[in-house]
């Protein structure tokens, strides 16, 4: 066990100060960040408690009409807020596909949003190759058991798979995290805040050291009539995604005036599905259609020797989710 201090910070401001210290970190719910401290993967000399930081822990419509969830919030008051649940049902659909209803009673949206992989190898310290545990030293994924890892957008140094399902629902809806650090206040789009892992996967986000996510900002809804979160896993619940998709359709009769496709389960990050979208806007929305549009994406796959099989689901689970959004109660002929 290391040895740690632990400060409850009175303020915004004085988290962030609090935080320039060398081997802060912040916690929140603490239900990831403890896991990585009792496998030995995180060791932080000083823990910042941010849970009395009123107003992170509310949720405020905007004036233009959108919405601003506290990085503070519960995971399971967020899903359960009525704004979020009749003018966002995705994020709402999404957050309820995560965890237990336990832990989603602890986790806070900021937490969600920075949660680590749940790669096996990254978790194991048994294992000496892992870049995003320990840089340089390889991953032991590649040539191993990678059933559970990425398709899409993958690297040489690291194929893990981003595990929130919150994170998908949020790149659909164009989301933007605002976020405060020893510099000021800025706002990340959120297919800015996620990174593939290209040469750097100890990097999970854009994040500067220091910064703190304040809140998640969502657009004026425009996919309350047509959305739907698919999850598919080993078991029916308490499980990551082998595969989920987020889709959200405006409608115009059976043809398709704007769309949103996210997945989860894929890649290092949240994957927006834009060839898909750009496939399928302005079309019918019909099952070959839909088909001809998920194999597009798909096309840019790179499966590994263990998870080929992501390829057909991930498609499969595009043609569902999108006509589970439409209301569709089966193919579209
Ligand atoms: Fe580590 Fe990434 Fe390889 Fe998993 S996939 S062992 S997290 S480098």
């Amino acid at each position: 066990m290391d040895a740690l201090s632990y400060q409850r910070a009175a303020s915004i401001d004085a988290a962030i100060a609090a935080a320039q210290q060398p081997g802060a970190a912040f916690i929140g719910g603490g239900t990831n960040l403890l896991d990585l401290m009792k496998g030995g993967l995180a060791h932080p000399v000083t823990l910042i408690d941010i849970t009395r930081l009123a107003p992170l822990d509310q949720i405020d419509a905007l004036p233009d009409g959108g919405l601003r969830i506290g990085a503070l919030v519960r995971n399971s008051d967020a899903a359960n807020h009525t704004l979020v649940r009749t003018r966002y049902p995705l994020l709402s659909q999404a957050l309820l596909a995560g965890a237990s209803p336990q832990l989603r009673n602890m986790a806070t949206v900021g937490g969600n949003l920075l949660q680590r992989t749940r790669c096996d190898y990254f978790y194991d310290t048994a294992f000496a190759q892992c870049n995003k545990r320990a840089p340089g030293s390889g991953c032991a994924a590649l040539g191993g058991f990678n059933r559970l890892h990425a398709i899409l957008g993958a690297s040489t140094q690291c194929v893990a798979v981003n595990p929130s399902d919150m994170s998908v629902a949020l790149a659909a809806l164009d989301a933007v995290v605002q976020v405060r650090g020893p510099n000021g206040a800025r706002a990340i789009a959120f297919a800015q805040f996620h990174r593939l892992p290209g040469e750097r996967p100890d990097l999970d986000t854009t994040l500067a050291p220091g910064e703190l996510i304040t809140s998640v900002d969502l657009p004026p809804p425009a996919f309350s009539d047509h959305a739907h979160y698919l999850k598919l896993r080993d078991r029916a619940s308490y499980a990551f995604a082998l595969v989920s998709v987020a889709a959200a359709l405006q409608l115009d009769g059976r043809t398709v005036r704007s769309v949103r496709l996210a997945l989860g389960g894929v890649a290092h990050k949240p994957w927006r599905a834009s060839v898909a979208e750009q496939h399928l806007t302005g079309r019918t929305l019909d099952t070959a259609t839909l088909r001809a549009a998920a194999a597009a994406e798909l096309a840019q796959a790179r499966p590994l020797p263990g998870n080929a099989f992501k390829v057909e689901l991930a498609q499969r689970a595009i043609v569902r989710a999108t006509l589970l959004a439409a209301g569709a109660t089966g193919d579209f002929a």
